[in-house]
């Protein structure tokens, strides 16, 4: 069996940054609030709980506290109500989510009607609609937008996207529009992650993608993977079945941006052990192929 991890697998910059942040900031305080859960992974969520970084579900909920917000971003609205409630803010908002506030701001004082595409139910997406106005909507991949004839349109994307999205929309709007500015804000730990497991997709029997059923860029690499090879998306090794990787020769293994290196490895190791392979590994490091991303 040849089994291999894609390079920029397991945590993001992003999401790295935000959990450093949480952990500096619940030394020596009983508890501090992240809006939401901080990362995508529910076993990591509960690690982090029994640290004292709780998930509180709405901003309202928090009176003078010290409140984390997440990588994904909050709204503009629950922005201004932890401020007002007295709460001491650490913004952990990756910086490729801010930057898409900032553009959407911009393209709306220029007068672009703006276009987000990504998932409306997703956190990151409902923030960045936030900052736009009553002229900014969310496309849904795969959706042609209505109403656009004749206009300035301005097309951004969430940051976990699949490129081709992005490209298919661009190209489907483009002949109807008066004037088409792109952002690509995909980021670049996205694109390095994707990139990756195409790649060993298009080279292996069956693809394994780890990570939160929630988390977005997880669910973009399973769609992706499966454009290539049969795909497999779990959250712990506990889903593998000795059953799942019959007659698979060429493994290859994929794990989202809020997926923890320890998970990565729980699986690997259990694919050696179902392979009645000796010796585990004790860091992705070990794993043939990963590296880790360069963003
Ligand atoms: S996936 Fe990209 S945008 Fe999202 S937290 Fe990670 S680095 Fe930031």
């Amino acid at each position: 069996m040849i089994l291999r991890l894609a390079a920029s697998s397991g945590f993001c910059f992003g999401v790295r940054r935000a959990i450093q942040m949480a952990l500096d900031a619940s030394k020596g305080r009983d508890v501090i609030y992240s809006i939401g859960e901080l990362i995508h992974n529910p076993q990591f969520v509960k690690e982090l709980e029994e640290q004292g970084i709780k998930v509180a579900k709405e901003a309202q909920d928090i009176y003078d506290s010290v409140v984390i917000i997440r990588s994904h971003g909050i709204t503009f609205q629950d922005l201004q109500i932890l401020q007002a409630n007295g709460n001491i803010i650490i913004d952990a908002t990756c910086p490729y989510v801010s930057r898409t506030h900032e553009l959407i701001q911009i393209a709306i004082q220029d007068g672009y009607e703006v276009l987000i595409l990504g998932d409306a139910k997703h956190p990151e997406v409902i923030g960045m609609m936030s900052y736009g106005n009553h002229h900014t909507r969310i496309i849904a991949p795969g959706e042609v937008p209505s109403g656009i004839k004749g206009k300035r349109i301005c097309l951004i994307s969430q940051t976990t996207q699949k490129i081709e999205n992005l490209k298919k929309l661009a190209c489907d709007i483009l002949t109807q529009v008066l004037e088409l500015k792109v952002y690509n804000s995909i980021c670049l730990a996205t694109t390095q992650r994707q990139n990756a497991s195409a790649a060993l997709a298009k080279d292996s029997d069956l693809m394994i993608v780890i990570g939160g059923r929630k988390s977005s860029n997880t669910k973009m690499l399973a769609s992706l993977c499966s454009q290539y090879c049969t795909t497999l998306h779990i959250e712990t090794e506990e889903e593998l079945t000795a059953d799942s990787l019959l007659g698979k020769e060429r493994i290859g293994l994929s794990a989202g941006a809020s997926t923890p290196e320890d998970r990565i490895l729980k699986v690997y190791n259990k694919i050696l052990k179902i392979n009645g392979e000796e010796g585990l590994a004790t860091s992705v490091h070990n794993i043939p192929l990963f590296k880790e991303e360069s963003c």
